[in-house]
């Protein structure tokens, strides 16, 4: 698991608070302590901690009571919120040029993974319909040309090389010429990593920068390095001036120190990370995913915003009221599966939520979770709606049956009319009883998941 120590000792954190009513100075200090513990040994650098834990801190105190929302809850939100301002919030995206070829400079130290970057991401913009152009320009090392045709031709992009006894400028230079004549869209030009910084090093880039005049210049940096990689960030954007960094190796067990140290440290943005060895595994630096990874929580947060976007506000407080007084019915259960329905197939939602499909006991605490920060009650009741219940409720008839369906009793007490809907839906009555029963069961489930009374009663099915 990506960053799985980091989570685990934020969870340190929330567990402290658990049974507290409210977040206070004092109650905090000691889930602050765990927060700053796990953050230093992710290898975040040290003054980027202190702010942080500074501001989740203030804020933590500032919140104060909100109804129906547990402080532990509260401090992952706030510590969510904090991570993902820390990444750089917004993802940043690639920059294009106004005339073709855009060109990209790739700078970084040897073994970081800045010739596989090189060829991921060609592919990666070849897949975006835009032609791209590969230059080989780590003249030092044979191997690294031999590697970057290599690699240039399974991904389908031609290489511009020259061998090792031209100077990286002059390469880069012939190599422009030869994307302007070919009129490819993108020019990606690798160039010589060293095993550390030296001056030749920056001087030599300089050049190539010069000749080149390149849109992004971006700094390879292995994630593996944590702090380190941001210190090198901040160094090759002294030096020369850089756009970004890419960060390679995220797959492997790095703390992420680098990750979250990066943006804060150097003012520049991560804008794409590598998670693996193949060449599709580039992708955009997304802020707000990364920080749910991080609080282990997949996109949970993400997903309770989604949901909160296609639900209407009244319709909310209304299957509230509904669900503490047990009243749910079956139009209710049909407004919020087409609200779930709005929001993308079910096995996607449910892929979002980390530990899904194993028992009820992580289904509810999801629910729990989820409904405890109040304003999303609604997307629990949604969520469970579907967990609880059968698949379709299309097939079952209770488009048609108006009584029925704001009367689910009546089909409880009456065989006869659960017959009748089974005729109707062309199901058996067992699947109309079943559903039925459900729809009883949900009511009490969700009541007590609302943290309302105990108890409601599941009526048996009378014959
Ligand atoms: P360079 O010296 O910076 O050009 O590094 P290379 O591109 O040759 O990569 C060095 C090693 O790291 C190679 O074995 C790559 O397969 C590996 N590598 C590169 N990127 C990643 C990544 O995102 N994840 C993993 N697991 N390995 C990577």
């Amino acid at each position: 698991e990506m960053f799985g120590q980091l989570t685990s000792g934020l969870e340190n954190a929330w567990n402290k608070l658990k049974g507290e009513e409210v977040l206070t100075k004092e109650n905090i200090v000691e889930p602050m302590k765990d927060i700053r513990r796990a953050l230093l040994e992710a290898d975040v650098s040290l003054p980027v901690v202190r702010r942080f834990v500074q501001s989740v801190s203030e804020e933590a105190v500032g919140v104060g009571l909100i109804r129906g929302v547990k402080p532990d809850q509260q401090l992952v939100k706030i510590v969510r919120d904090e991570l993902v301002k820390l990444m750089g919030g917004e993802v940043s995206e690639l920059v294009f040029g106004k005339s073709s070829p855009t060109v990209i400079l790739l700078a970084g130290l040897q073994g970081v993974g800045k010739t596989t970057v090189c060829a991921k991401l060609a592919n990666y913009l070849k897949k975006q319909g835009k032609s791209c152009m590969l230059v080989a320009g780590d003249v030092y090392r044979p191997a690294a040309i031999d590697q970057l045709v290599i690699l240039g031709e399974q991904v389908g992009v031609p290489v511009y090389a020259e061998g090792t006894d031209v100077k990286p400028s002059e390469i880069a230079r012939k190599g422009l010429q030869e994307a302007k004549r070919q009129n490819v869209d993108v020019l990606i030009v690798d160039t010589a990593g060293r095993l550390q910084i030296d001056k030749g090093m920056m001087d030599e880039l300089k050049d190539v920068k010069k000749v080149l005049n390149p849109t992004e210049v971006l700094l390879v940096v292995d994630a593996m390095t944590g702090q380190e990689a941001a210190a090198l960030v901040t160094t090759f954007n002294v030096e020369i001036g850089i756009t970004g960094a890419i960060l390679t190796k995220l797959d492997g067990d790095s703390r992420g120190g680098a990750a979250l140290s990066v943006k804060e440290v150097s003012g520049k943005p991560i804008k794409l990370v590598g998670r693996g060895e193949r060449m599709d595994d580039l992708e955009p630096f997304y802020p707000d995913r990364m920080a749910g990874r991080i609080l282990g929580m997949g996109d949970v947060l993400s997903f309770v915003e989604k949901a909160q976007e296609v639900m209407r506000q009244e319709d909310a407080e209304d299957l509230q009221k509904k669900i503490m007084s047990a009243k749910f019915d079956f139009n209710d259960f049909l407004k919020q599966t087409r609200a779930v329905a709005r929001m993308g197939s079910m096995t996607r939602v449910l892929g979002m939520i980390p530990g899904m499909g194993k028992v009820w006991g992580t289904r509810f605490r999801f629910c729990g979770y989820v409904i405890a920060t109040e304003k999303y009650g609604l997307c629990a009741a949604s969520v469970s709606v579907r967990l609880l219940t059968l698949e379709a409720s299309n097939g079952y008839g209770i488009h048609n049956q108006t009584e029925e369906r704001e009367k689910p009793e009546l089909l409880a007490e009456s065989a006869v009319r659960r017959k009748r809907i089974a005729q109707e839906s062309g199901k058996t009555e067992q699947q109309v009883s079943q559903l039925v029963a459900q729809l009883f069961q949900m009511r009490v489930r969700m009541k007590n998941l609302m943290g309302a009374m105990e108890g409601g009663s599941i009526p048996a099915l009378s014959n």
